[in-house]
């Protein structure tokens, strides 16, 4: 059997127990080296072949697969942060498909959940932003029309931008083009969950100035939208006027939200 697993955002015990007991029982593991932490093959077996796919094409990938699949192994492709995220797992999962080989996926947390977790944020707050935009900046890999960041900007919901931490400047022209005001807040998040990680506080005017300023250039997230601010609703699901499944209203309450203020965050955490 083949396992598609995510590997998680990089700190080793972030990867599900799931994934963790595949990795202990693999006789195959071939893993993202650009980006999977490393220590995370401390779990494998003496006799665990380990495989880095940074230097094998999608061919040599599956042939690796196959190989192994013959002898019986049990095979662990292990993918940065969740697979379904520019994984590239379709194109693996379609020729194992043809070739009536069998996989699962095994999901992991993705990076834009460690990004959240380092600024101590919420991407979803009522009266603020009710959707999460996950794309990139055009790079090699074109990005379809309609789906440009000015595009995006102009709903003025989060965004999460992957892929781009190396061309902020366009982006900030993208996001500014889109509708977005120079205040907006932004922050710029490297290596989130890694002993190395670093957050950097700015608006969207100055993003391209904090990642020159921090030589950010890789394995970074761009976060852009007012739920970085200081202002939003309380939520319906645990106010005391607010009847539910579970719960009946204080009929003393007043029914709508409340404006909630946190305290500003433009200085570190
Ligand atoms: N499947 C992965 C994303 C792979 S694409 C996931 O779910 O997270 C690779 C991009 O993800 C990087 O260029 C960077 O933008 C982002 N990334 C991956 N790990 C990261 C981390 N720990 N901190 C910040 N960004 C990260």
């Amino acid at each position: 059997m083949i396992y598609f697993v995510g590997a998680g955002p990089g700190a080793a015990d972030l990867i599900t127990v799931r994934g963790k007991t595949l990795l202990e029982q693999a006789d195959l593991i071939i893993y993202a080296g650009s980006l999977v932490n490393p220590e995370l093959l401390h779990y494998a077996k003496k006799t665990c072949t380990i495989m880095d796919s940074a230097h094998m094409t999608l061919e040599e990938v599956i042939q690796a697969m196959e190989e192994a699949q013959q002898q019986d192994c049990l095979i662990v492709r292990l993918h940065t942060g969740d697979p379904s995220i520019y994984g590239a797992i379709r194109e693996q999962m379609d020729i194992l498909s043809r070739d009536g080989m069998a996989y699962e996926v095994v999901p992991g947390v993705s990076s834009f959940c460690a990004a959240a977790a380092a600024v101590k944020a919420e991407y979803t707050l009522p009266a603020v932003s009710q959707s999460v935009i996950i794309t990139r900046m055009e790079g090699r890999t074109p990005v379809p029309d309609k789906q440009k960041i000015a595009d995006y900007a102009a709903h003025h919901a989060t965004m999460v931008i992957f892929l781009s931490a190396g061309l902020v400047e366009a982006l900030q022209e993208e996001l500014l083009r889109g509708g977005y005001e120079g205040t907006t807040p932004a922050a710029i998040v490297y290596k989130a969950s890694w002993p190395q990680e670093q957050v950097f506080r700015c608006t969207v005017a100055t993003l391209a100035a904090t990642a020159a300023q921090h030589q950010v250039t890789k394995t970074a997230l761009l976060l852009v939208g007012d739920f970085l601010g200081t202002s939003y609703d309380r939520s319906l699901l645990y106010h005391p006027g607010f009847t539910h499944g579970y719960r009946q209203a204080d009929p003393g309450q007043k029914k709508y939200n409340d404006t909630m203020h946190g305290p500003h965050k433009e200085e570190g955490r």
